[in-house]
């Protein structure tokens, strides 16, 4: 396995240099390495709750006050409350870094992440979209506009009373920024996404499923238009059998390996 691993590694590395513009589609599988469970797969949060109902974006609309009252006043189901405060205690793991690494180097030029743990930023990383939203932010729902948490709270000192919170520019309601099921992605993410993806002829797919669309989509897009896949998960997936190389491993352990194979051939390595 590990020197099949190292070969994979090897290809994936030599296929990342020849492309012309390599993007990343990032999913939980990536910060597992920091302590925060997946939803789905063994120890996952919809393994032991089951999958969350469709309608979350729905209820929600139907009674923005009632759903913020019981978000910020409820007790919260414990399982919930052991994955809130295993997001909130992460840091960012060598995966993360090496992403940063690639970025720097502008191996990597953009990362789709499904992520909404905030953990790419903390790590260092810039030319991120975050498809499913950021958990430290909230979103109007009128006019797309985004504010940090901390940063709500100071322009908006009373807004736990006298929910919903509303948009200091066109009032519309406030919501956390991470989209909710049935909930549309924000079009102007989904529109960077859709660029991001048509310029790309390599991506790397780390650690996701590629169950969740439109985000298991964009591979397939890549693929269609004669570029290249290259998966990083340590199980099959939907996105395996069309993946030109698979690297079956953990992203904290496989990930830093990866740059360094491709600093070594770019000639980027001091140790060489
Ligand atoms: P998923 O739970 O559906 O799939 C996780 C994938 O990670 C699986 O394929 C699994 O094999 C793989 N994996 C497990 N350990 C790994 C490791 N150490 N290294 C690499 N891969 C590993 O997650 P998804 O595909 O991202 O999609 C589901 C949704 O889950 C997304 O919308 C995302 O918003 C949300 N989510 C986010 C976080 C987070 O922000 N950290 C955590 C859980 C879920
Ligand atoms: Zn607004």
């Amino acid at each position: 396995m590990e020197i099949q691993n190292q070969e994979s590694i090897s290809a994936a590395a030599k296929i990342i240099v020849q492309s012309r513009y390599t993007i990343a589609l990032v999913g939980a599988g990536l910060s597992v390495g920091s302590g925060i469970p997946t939803f789905r797969g063994a120890g996952g949060l919809w393994t032991k709750l089951g999958e969350p109902s469709n309608n979350g974006y729905e209820n929600f609309l139907a009674d923005p006050k009632a759903w913020w009252d019981q978000n910020l006043n409820a007790k919260i189901d414990p399982e919930r409350t052991k994955f809130r405060e295993a997001i909130e205690k992460a840091k960012p793991n060598p995966g993360h870094l090496a992403l940063v690494d690639l970025e720097k180097i502008c191996v990597l030029k953009h990362q789709i992440t499904q992520n909404i743990d905030n953990l790419h930023y903390v790590a260092g990383s810039k030319k991120i979209t975050e498809i499913h939203g950021n958990r430290t932010k909230l979103r109007c729902v009128g006019c797309d506009m985004r504010w940090h948490r901390d940063e709500f709270d100071r322009i908006t000192l009373d807004w736990k009373q006298t929910l919903p919170p509303k948009c200091n520019t066109c009032f519309g309601i406030v919501k956390p920024d991470t989209v909710m099921f049935g909930e549309p992605i924000p079009l102007s993410t989904l529109n960077t996404c859709v660029d991001e993806t048509r310029l790309s002829d390599c991506i790397l797919v780390i650690g996701t499923s590629a169950t969740v669309y439109p985000a298991a989509g964009f591979p397939r897009e890549v693929l269609s238009s004669g570029g290249k896949i290259i998966e990083i998960n340590p199980e099959e997936t939907p996105i395996s059998q069309t993946a030109t190389e698979s690297i079956k491993g953990p992203t904290e352990d496989s990930l830093p390996k990866l740059v360094t194979e491709i600093k070594r051939i770019i000639g980027d390595d001091p140790t060489t």
